[in-house]
This record gives structure tokens, C-alpha cells and sequence, in this order.
């Protein structure tokens, strides 16, 4: 059974992580690949952390988990008979009173401890929903184009790819649906383009470009984890924090990369 207060006390040591990592941004202003790997460390933290402190709490049984109104036969085993006679059970405040920890989550009512994971759980659902809706667009507008077959854009996509660092070239979909360049999944990844996209030496290649970077530094694994972190700390400030800084880091990185290529 994992305690609430693990949890906690997990929460608190990722804040610290994220706080750190905010504050190195903000005073050393390290690179934008830098940075964006200090954010991934931070988003990993806000599950490390309470994972780290659960383990720990589950390995090493603190003398706070056993109920203080558990009968003692119970607690002392073998030799309980020999123990005296266990102490009525006391309510919270009495147990407070005499010094017992008593600890705030089973303090509060059963109902209330119900009402908060109903609450939690209900923002769970939509995150997930959101996450689900965008899927299925993005999967609809890759569906719903018609693939690039020039073969211009071929060679060009293919050498680009290349200086990128890409083994593979993304598959090049041409949609009157989108007003900029754009790629979507994970395993077989697709590069969305407006109809009638020239892909020349100007512009337009420093825009692929950005869309190639996107690709090697896996920003769609990160932005998946991201979204699924705000589906399930959607109630946490520094998730969004993370997931905001996440992605203008990646953005500011890519472009870097644009003007490097
Ligand atoms: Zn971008």
C-alpha cells in the first residue's frame, strides 16, 4: 500500500528538481539544446521523484504505517500473549493529545478522500480525451493528403534528412489542409505540407529544417510524455510550467538547427 505522504514527499523533491533546473535557465542561459534537456530532466523528475520515495517508503516500513489502534497481539507476534492487555482504540484528536502521529490523510473523512480521486480522476479523463482528440486529427489530416511523389522533393528531403542527422527520411504528404509544414508520428513519422510547397534553397528549406530537427531530437516522444504528465498532474502548477517551457525550448532549439544546416 503506498502511503500518501511518500508521494508527497516525492511531489516536494521533483519541485526541487524543477525549481533548480528554472533557475539555472534563468541565471546561467545555457544553449537551447541545453535547455531543452534540462526541461526533459525536470518532466522526468515529476515522475522519478514520487516513484524514488514510494520504492523507499515500500522497502524501509516506517513505524508511522502500523495504526496505532491495531491490536498489539497483532503487532508483537509470537510473543504477544505475554504482552499486557492493548489500549482502547482513540480517536485522532486524542491520539494527538498523547503524542501518537496521527497522520492528515486518514484523518480526513472517507467521503472527502472519495470526492478528491472522483476529482482527479474526472480531469484524468479529459486529459486523456484532449490527448485522444488530437491524435485522431493529426491521423486524419496525414489521411486526407496525398503524398508528395516528386522527385525533386525526394532528393531534396533525403539530403536534408541526411545533414540532420536522419537515417530515414520522413514521408513527404502534401494537404490543402495545412497552412505550414508540420510531422506527426512516432514510428513511421510523416512531413505535412501545404499544397504546392517549393521546397527551395531559401525559406523553405530552413522550414524543413526545423521540421528535420524535430524529428532528431525525438520532440514527438517528449511532447507525448508531456501531454500524458498534464493528463495526470493536470492539477499541478509546475507540470504546465514544464510542458510550456518544454516546448518553447524545443521550438527555439530547432531553430537553431535551421540556421545551422
Ligand atoms: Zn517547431
Amino acid at each position: 500500500m503506498i502511503r500518501p505522504e511518500a508521494v508527497l514527499l516525492g511531489m516536494l523533491a521533483a519541485c526541487g528538481v524543477v525549481g533548480a533546473v528554472w533557475l539555472t535557465v534563468r541565471i546561467a542561459r545555457p544553449s537551447a539544446a541545453l535547455t531543452s534537456s534540462l526541461w526533459r530532466i525536470a518532466l522526468l523528475a515529476l515522475w522519478l521523484m514520487p516513484a524514488a520515495t514510494c520504492l523507499n517508503d515500500s522497502l524501509h516500513v516506517s513505524p508511522l504505517t502500523v495504526p496505532v489502534d491495531v491490536p498489539v497481539m497483532m503487532r508483537a507476534g509470537p510473543t504477544a500473549p505475554t504482552m499486557p492487555p492493548m489500549a482502547p482504540s482513540l480517536s485522532p484528536v486524542a491520539r494527538l493529545e498523547q503524542g501518537a502521529p496521527v497522520l492528515p490523510w486518514r484523518w480526513a473523512p472517507i467521503r472527502a478522500r472519495g470526492a478528491l480521486l472522483w476529482l482527479w480522476g474526472a480531469g484524468v479523463a479529459l486529459g486523456a480525451a484532449g490527448l485522444l482528440r488530437d491524435v485522431m486529427k493529426a491521423r486524419r489530416l496525414v489521411r486526407a493528403g496525398v503524398l508528395a511523389a516528386s522527385a525533386g522533393l525526394t532528393d531534396s528531403l533525403a539530403t536534408l534528412s541526411r545533414a540532420v542527422g536522419l537515417k530515414v527520411s520522413p514521408q513527404p504528404v502534401q494537404s490543402d489542409r495545412t497552412a505550414a509544414p508540420a510531422v506527426f508520428g512516432l514510428r513511421r513519422p510523416t512531413l505535412l505540407l501545404p499544397a504546392g510547397f517549393v521546397l527551395d534553397c531559401g525559406a523553405s528549406e530552413a522550414v524543413i529544417v526545423h521540421e528535420l530537427a524535430h524529428l532528431r531530437r525525438r520532440d514527438l516522444v517528449t511532447q507525448l510524455a508531456a501531454r500524458v504528465t498534464l493528463a495526470t498532474l493536470w492539477w499541478h502548477p509546475l507540470a504546465w510550467l514544464v510542458s510550456r517551457e518544454l516546448g518553447a525550448s524545443a521550438e527555439e532549439a530547432c531553430d537553431d538547427w535551421a540556421v545551422a544546416v
